[in-house]
């Protein structure tokens, strides 16, 4: 995948529920090679941004592409994206190993032998059920099957918010490496501003269903006088009116 593509380009995109935008002319270009953070307080639109971008839901307004291009929930699209939702979708009852099988069985590109060498090196056992994971192995899990996917833009909206502070280090380290090794491009919405600090290179900043920043952390970090993205990110949070901040 050349560099100098976007995984995604919104135009004045928008989305609705009933009389309320959850989302509102929203324009962003995010450049491939990138691990993006998007951060915003709860209700802000991160979660309706992301599953516009991965096609489950369909614009109001305006109109998002992938990867290149592709409409959003295009063959193209669907087939170069991972995603995995919030709370960590697994089927509780069925073991890892089937797990596997299941996910291979539903993608014609599917990596079954890094999956089991991940699951092997991260020490989570193969006959055992899905629900008698730890928070942070099922995390793991649904990470490797979206990973063995093999795709070019990882989607991850709020991976860690249940996570012990090691798994989520763990976890953001696979992360990391799969963006560094493989380079999959990463979008991930996340309340954990110390995490992303040390794996995003690209931050959106939403609140009230629309952006109010967006660029690479190098340069927003030199254009601001705050010192870390953690405090560049709270001092917009701050900003953001109570009653729309909940
Ligand atoms: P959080 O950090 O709490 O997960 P978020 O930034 O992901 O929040 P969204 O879940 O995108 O926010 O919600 C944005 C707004 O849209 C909220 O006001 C929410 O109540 C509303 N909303 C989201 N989904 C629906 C829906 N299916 N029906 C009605 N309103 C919705």
């Amino acid at each position: 995948m050349s560099m100098s593509m976007n995984v995604l380009e919104a135009n004045a995109l928008g989305k609705r529920y009933g009389g309320t935008w959850a989302l509102r002319e929203c324009s962003l270009q995010l450049p491939a090679g990138h691990v993006v953070a998007l951060i915003g307080p709860n209700g802000a639109g991160k979660t309706t941004l992301l599953n516009l971008a991965v096609g489950l839901a369909a614009p109001s307004a305006g109109g998002v592409t992938v990867l290149g291009g592709a409409p959003a929930g295009s063959p193209a699209a669907l087939d170069g994206i991972a995603f995995v939702a919030q709370d960590t979708p697994l089927y509780k009852n069925v073991t890892v190993a089937d797990m596997i099988y299941i996910t291979r069985s539903l993608n014609r590109r599917f990596d079954q032998a890094y999956a089991q060498a991940r699951l092997e090196d991260l020490g989570i056992p193969p006959r055992r059920k899905a629900g008698k994971l730890s928070g942070g192995q099922q995390a793991q899990l649904a990470l490797t099957l979206a990973l063995a996917r093999r795709p070019r833009l990882l989607v991850l909206d709020e991976p860690v918010a249940m996570l012990d502070p090691i798994a989520r280090h763990d976890f953001m380290a696979t992360v990391q490496a799969a963006a560094a090794a493989d380079g999959v491009s990463v979008l991930l919405s996340s309340h954990v501003l110390t995490e992303l600090q040390r794996v995003a290179s690209y931050l959106v900043l939403l609140a009230c269903g629309q952006v109010r920043l967006a660029g690479r952390i190098d340069d927003l970090l030199a254009a601001s006088s705050q010192p870390s993205l953690e405090e560049l990110a709270l001092s917009y949070l701050r900003e953001t009116p109570a009653e729309v901040a909940r």
